[in-house]
């Protein structure tokens, strides 16, 4: 089976999905046998770290010899997928569900005549009959929901984080790959990027601290910093925190905002409402703390402190720098 992985990048750096995407292809069919998964960067990125994914199970990885592609447009990067679909007669193509992902995978859909499984928890279940079985969550994160996908071309996008990538093979070689996009009209160019400095990006990490109105105001976000900051975690918050704007937006997380699944995610001073819920709780390990024992997310929460957010962090943090300095 010809598979097709979209590996994203910013800035010449690949993006963690990146590796995971590689991951996902192999973990998902090897055990069909006789597989060949080619790599079609989403822009110019260092050469070892392509070839690196080779590791991860790609066989070749096609990197585009022009810049064209650095930044991130829609309808070009459809374009150039389409093109290297054709080129390697891929039957699968694997992206990770994703702000790229979730804008290119419907076009691709439509333009390659494929079926889409989008969102998708984990690897497929492929049957004897060459379908596939796979779930996603449905209902802000209500339900899981089990399809199942046919057809001679399919797209799969999974969501980030589900699951570890596993190297163990060997880097492979990378090709300088041609793409031709002069008949390809852009409707929308990227004019400038301004990257939030000095921050992990929400999506892509592992843990998140995240804090709600309980911790009455701006001033006070140094605790959830100097947490995030001893336990190399990104920040978040629930909306209210953004809509008075004691946080920007980008760390908005939930129903209306971003939809996370971190390895660990505390929540420090947040209610637990079902909007809020909707985007975190798939993390796997979750923490609230809290004054009130009856707020719901003790509900959900693996761990719950029954305390107050202004004398539990500073002590949490503290024990947390020791034991990682010991
Ligand atoms: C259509 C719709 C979409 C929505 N989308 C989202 C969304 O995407 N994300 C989102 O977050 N919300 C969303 N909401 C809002 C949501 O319903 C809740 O109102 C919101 O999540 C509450 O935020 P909060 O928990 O920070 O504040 P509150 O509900 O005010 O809770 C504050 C919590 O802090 C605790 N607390 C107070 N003092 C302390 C202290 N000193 N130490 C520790 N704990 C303390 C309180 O006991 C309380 O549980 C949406 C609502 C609607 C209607």
């Amino acid at each position: 089976m010809k598979i097709l992985v979209y590996a994203e990048q910013q800035d010449g750096h690949l993006k963690k999905s990146a590796v995971e995407a590689v991951s996902f292809a192999k973990q998902s069919f090897e055990s069909l046998g006789n597989i060949n998964i080619t790599v079609l960067l989403g822009g110019q990125v260092n050469q070892q770290a392509a070839a690196d994914l080779g590791k991860y199970g790609a066989n070749s990885v096609w990197m585009p010899a022009q810049s064209t592609l650095n930044a991130f447009e829609v309808h070009l990067h459809s374009a150039a997928i389409q093109q290297a679909l054709v080129e390697t007669e891929a039957e699968v193509l694997v992206m990770a569900h994703t702000y790229c992902g979730k804008s290119l995978a419907p076009r691709l859909s439509v333009a390659w005549d494929a079926a889409l499984a989008a969102g998708v928890n984990g690897p497929p279940e492929c049957a004897a009959d060459g379908s596939w079985k796979v779930q996603r969550t449905v209902y802000s994160n209500k339900g899981i929901a089990t399809y199942s996908v046919w057809g001679a071309r399919r797209i799969l996008t999974f969501t980030p984080n589900a699951l570890k990538p596993s190297d163990g093979a060997s880097p492979c070689a990378v090709t300088a790959w041609n793409v031709s996009l002069d008949s390809v009209s852009a409707r929308t160019r990227n004019l400038e990027l301004q990257k939030v400095q000095g921050k992990i990006p929400l999506t892509e990490a592992e843990r998140v601290i995240s804090g709600g109105r309980g911790l009455k105001g701006p001033e006070h976000w140094h605790l959830i910093e100097d947490l995030a900051e001893a336990c190399d975690a990104a920040t978040a918050c629930s909306k209210p925190v953004s809509d008075m704007h004691w946080r920007s937006h980008d760390e908005h997380v939930g129903q209306t905002g971003i939809t996370i699944k971190p390895d660990l995610y505390i929540a420090v001073g947040i209610s637990g409402a079902i909007q809020h819920l909707a985007g975190v709780s798939s993390s796997k390990t979750i923490v609230a703390i809290n004054t009130d024992q009856d707020a719901p997310f003790f509900k959900v929460a693996d761990y719950g402190v029954v305390g107050d957010a202004f004398e539990v962090l500073p002590q949490l943090t503290q024990a947390i720098r020791r034991l990682r300095k010991g």
